[in-house]
């Protein structure tokens, strides 16, 4: 860091004899402008130089078995901090020799090795220190700040403590909730997670210990190493700290400054930070909240509810009831009157501020006067979960009973396996490729799809079950290649009395949405233009979430934040569309290739914070593969919540495991802290958060 804030002495006439082309130029300027340009080649060269390093410890940690995003993460930091060694080292070193052979080293190397006096860099050392401990204080005071997520409430939009599973059938790579074994193992009594579920081929994995992998039968395909095991106390500590252990959760950058400026307001569907509002004890925050190491802990959630609103939870959406028109209480004008009260309205129990299942606002319900809440379109794609991914088949399972991807009887279409693809040959008809979620020991019987998801999934589990409500909200992706300009292709999924379609003209380059109601003429929902399609190779996405179309063609959305439909509130699954067809391909005269076919589900909200919704009064008899029992999916239970004025009502994405607003209530003003930003480690999963 010296050296970088060195400025290089004025140009000795020796240094710039070395080099003609700096003899040519660098004399015609004046003496600053040159010992800046001599310091700019210097600082080039540095940074080529990092970057070589770089890429050779990145080679490295790749050849160490390191996971690519890993290798180049821990290879900068390396190359980086190594820099400022490696510098003094070229310079140093290697010497005038080496160095005058570089332009802009060769005056740069003089004011490296003239000495400095002690004083002074030993003040400009303190000037650096402090500089960069005020600036990482008023970054984490005004602007940013990191945070780690200890559980797994947002999963799996963001990971708590978890094991990186990949399953040995099928391939898919998921994570698993390992918190229950981090906490458990500080207070000394460590219960392993030992087993989990995969969510794509739904294989039955056991994670055994080292040891006993060893006495793992050979037929025994479905147990595995634990990827992520705690070594036993024993075990010397600096081995116990290089091998994995369940692996940590996702560190973020939290932005806070957003929530700082005046008139600027957290916003619906942000991933907020806030300091916990406490427990159901007296006293005023923070004497009651829960705390680590003297200090209050910060929750992670989503924002859902605005202050006045009363948002409704059903059949895994949400539905919000806008301020003029929700109930009044009597606390709001005693909050008016003494606005220290209103600082007061968090908790849920002893008083039910959130007036939980109030009469009024049930009724209101009923009326049909809440509306749903729809996500935006990068949120949507934050909060989907697999069904089922067609690129990796379960290699333990053959036979017809096990298809997921059916081609029809009648011809059009063909399934190349091993490449994972489906060929369409041309007929001027449209030929159906069906889905059937007929999941491993069902014997071929389709099912609902539902909400169950894979990091729920470890065992033992004192949390959520991995839930079995039926997932209403689908989203189909695909790769198609064309061979000519011509032809149509259809991508189709259902919901209850309607299926919903986005056909893609490949001679028109455009797009129409329909809806189809048993018994009635398709409904167009309206057409847009889409030019990709005349590329030939395209990547297309239909989701029909939030009673919405969103259509996505190579990642641009031709219809905005989609076309919405109105839907009827008491809504219940039927077995011709969604256990014959949940969701299909259709294709029309053209020539296709269809590729990398995957099926996802939007994010279900439970009403209750642990259990599902089928668990519930009402929905008793209710069976995700008995038709007959359909009919009492109208009978989902509602929840209400009231948002009082100045708090905010969050809720965690995992909705099934997940302590949240449901719970413990709401949360004010004061404590929101800001928004998150970005995931910055680990490296596999750096990226922002939608
Ligand atoms: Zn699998």
């Amino acid at each position: 860091m010296t050296d970088q804030r060195t400025p290089p002495p004025s140009s000795s006439t020796t240094s710039i004899r070395a080099n003609a082309t700096s003899d040519a130029i660098l004399p015609l300027l004046p003496s600053r402008l040159s010992q800046l340009a001599y310091w700019l080649a210097a600082q080039v060269v540095n940074g080529l130089l990092i970057a070589v390093f770089w890429a050779l410890l990145a080679v490295v940690l790749l050849l160490l078995g390191c996971e690519w995003p890993n290798a180049i993460g821990y290879g900068f930091l390396l190359a980086f901090f190594g820099s400022f060694a490696f510098r003094a080292l070229v310079v140093h070193s290697l010497g005038p020799t080496w160095t005058r052979r570089i332009p802009g080293l060769t005056s740069y190397a003089p004011s490296i090795e003239q000495p400095v006096s002690g004083t002074e860099s030993f003040r400009e050392a303190v000037e650096t220190v402090v500089f960069v401990v005020v600036l990482v204080l008023l970054l984490k005071s005004f602007v940013a700040e990191a945070f780690v997520i200890p559980t797994g409430s947002m999963a799996e939009t963001l990971l708590g403590y978890q094991k990186m599973i990949t399953c040995p059938s099928c391939g898919h790579r998921f994570p698993v909730n390992a918190s229950r074994e981090v906490e458990r193992s500080r207070n000394g009594h460590t219960t392993f997670i030992h087993g989990c579920t995969c969510p794509n081929c739904r294989l039955r994995i056991n994670l055994l210990r080292p040891e006993e992998i060893e006495r793992r039968p050979p037929q025994d395909r479905a147990s595995i190493l634990d990827p992520g095991y705690v070594l036993p106390e024993w075990v010397p500590a600096i081995i116990r700290f290089f091998t994995n252990g369940p692996r940590s959760g996702d560190r973020v950058l939290v932005s806070k400054y957003p929530y700082d400026l005046p008139g600027s307001k957290p916003q619906r569907f942000d991933v907020v930070v806030f300091k916990f509002p406490g427990d159901d004890q007296d006293g005023p925050f923070p004497s009651t909240g829960p705390f680590k190491d003297q200090v209050p802990i910060n929750y992670i959630k989503r924002l859902i509810g605005l202050p006045g609103e009363t948002i409704a939870i059903h059949r895994g959406k949400l539905f919000v009831l806008p301020p003029e028109l929700s109930p009044k209480y009597p606390e709001d004008e005693q909050a008016r009157q003494d606005p220290s009260k209103a600082i007061q309205m968090w908790r849920s129990r002893g008083k039910d501020w959130l007036h939980h299942n109030d009469e009024r606002a049930r009724a209101l319900f009923d009326q049909g006067k809440f509306q749903i809440l729809r996500k935006p379109a990068d949120v949507v794609l934050a909060m989907r979960r697999l069904v089922y991914d067609n690129d990796h088949p379960a290699k333990d399972l053959s036979g017809p009973e096990h298809v997921r991807w059916l081609a029809p009887a009648e011809g059009g279409w063909t399934e190349n396996a091993p490449k994972r693809e489906f060929l369409f040959s041309g007929s001027p008809e449209t030929r159906w490729l069906r889905y059937r979620h007929v999941l491993r020991e069902a014997g071929g019987k389709p099912q609902l799809i539902t909400d169950f998801m894979g990091y729920n999934s470890n065992v033992p589990n004192d949390s959520g079950e991995p839930g079995e409500n039926w997932a209403t909200d689908l989203i189909l992706e695909c790769q198609v290649q064309a061979d000519q300009a011509e032809g149509k292709l259809v991508l189709e999924v259902s919901r209850g009395p309607s299926r919903f379609q986005a056909e893609f003209d490949f001679a028109a380059n455009s797009c129409t949405l329909y809806r189809l109601r048993d018994g009635e003429k398709p409904e167009s929902l309206g057409t847009a233009a889409t030019p990709a399609l005349a590329r030939g190779s395209v990547t297309l996405r239909l989701a029909n979430v939030d009673d919405r179309l969103l259509v996505w063609v190579n990642n641009k959305l031709p219809f905005g934040q989609g076309v919405e439909y109105p839907v009827s509130s008491r809504l219940a699954p039927t077995t011709h569309n969604d256990l014959d067809r949940p969701a299909s391909v259709g294709a029309s005269g053209g020539r296709f290739t269809v590729r990398h076919l995957k099926l996802y589900r939007d994010t279900y909200y439970t009403v209750n914070s642990s259990l599902p919704d089928v668990s519930s009064h009402g929905l008793e008899g209710f069976q995700v593969s008995n038709p007959a029992t359909f009919a009492n999916w109208s009978r989902a239970p509602i929840g209400t919540y009231y948002v009082q004025p100045g708090h905010y009502l969050c809720l965690g994405d995992n909705s099934v495991a997940s302590s949240d607003g449901r719970t413990w209530g709401l949360v004010p003003e004061r404590l929101m802290l800001g928004r998150a930003v970005m995931v910055y480690f680990p490296f596999t999963r750096f990226g922002p958060i939608r």
